[in-house]
């Protein structure tokens, strides 16, 4: 990878707004591209080989293993998923930064192996924006919600292993952080209060978990 070329790992409770984030950063510079992964997973109605991921069989991962094709790799939910090492040198060649969308697992092997990669953790203003963002097409049923709440819960466990925490306010005030971070205005953000307001959204999900919810259901119906 070239200097300036790096590996952007963006992490953040569901409904936080990563893919929004994501989508923005790749599509408003050329200088962003996807990393698109290699899973086991079988395609979701309306997803394409090679654009959304490399659908592989788990022979086939197995072979991108042993053959050190993958940059990193973790199972989730019972299928496996890996980054492909190609992407990385494609990228590196133009001078492109790789936004990644994997999970801890990955985030942890990244840290690891490239030591240059941006680890950067999106977090919410607070925990009514998080509901209203989870909640704001209406088509959320009860069992869905605590699904995501549940898994938001577990994300925002692992904050303290991130280098910089961004709140995602501002939708454009929040891609200029991300880009300061990547490159190198943007110093050091992850603080104390970043992992305090980490732990308040974790006791304010839980106590909503505990409660009746339903008021945040079918919000638009
Ligand atoms: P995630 O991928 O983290 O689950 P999404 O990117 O799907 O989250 O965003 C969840 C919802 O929040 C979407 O409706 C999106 O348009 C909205 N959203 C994301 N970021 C912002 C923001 N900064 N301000 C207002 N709405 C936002
Ligand atoms: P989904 O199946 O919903 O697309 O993704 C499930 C989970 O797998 C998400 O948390 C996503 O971030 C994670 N994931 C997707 N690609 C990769 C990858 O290449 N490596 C790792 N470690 N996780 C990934």
């Amino acid at each position: 990878m070239s200097t300036r070329a790096c590996a952007v790992v963006l992490a953040a409770p569901s409904g936080t707004g990563k893919t929004t984030l994501a989508q923005r950063l790749v599509g408003q510079s050329s200088d962003y591209v996807f990393s698109i992964s290699a899973t086991t997973r079988s395609p979701r109605t309306g997803e394409v080989d090679g654009v959304d991921y490399h659908f592989v069989d788990p022979a086939g991962f197995e072979a991108m293993i042993a053959d050190g094709e993958l940059v990193e790799w973790a199972e989730v939910h019972g299928n496996l998923y890996g980054t492909p090492r190609a992407e990385f040198e494609r990228a590196a060649a133009r001078g492109e930064h790789v936004v990644l969308d994997i999970d801890v697992q990955g985030a942890r092997q990244i840290k690891q192996r490239m030591p240059g990669a941006k680890l950067i953790f999106l977090l919410p203003p607070d925990v009514q924006t998080l509901m209203g963002r989870l909640t704001g097409r209406g088509t959320e049923d009860s069992a869905a919600l605590a699904r995501r709440l549940h898994s938001a819960l577990e994300e925002l466990q692992v904050v303290e292993e991130f280098d910089y925490v961004v709140v995602n306010d501002d939708l454009d005030r929040c891609l200029e952080t991300i880009r300061g971070i990547v490159s190198g205005k943007v110093e050091m953000s992850g603080s104390g209060a970043a992992l305090q307001s980490a732990r308040a959204l974790r006791r304010e999900i839980g106590r909503i978990l505990e409660e009746d919810y339903s008021e945040y259901t079918n919000a638009k119906r």
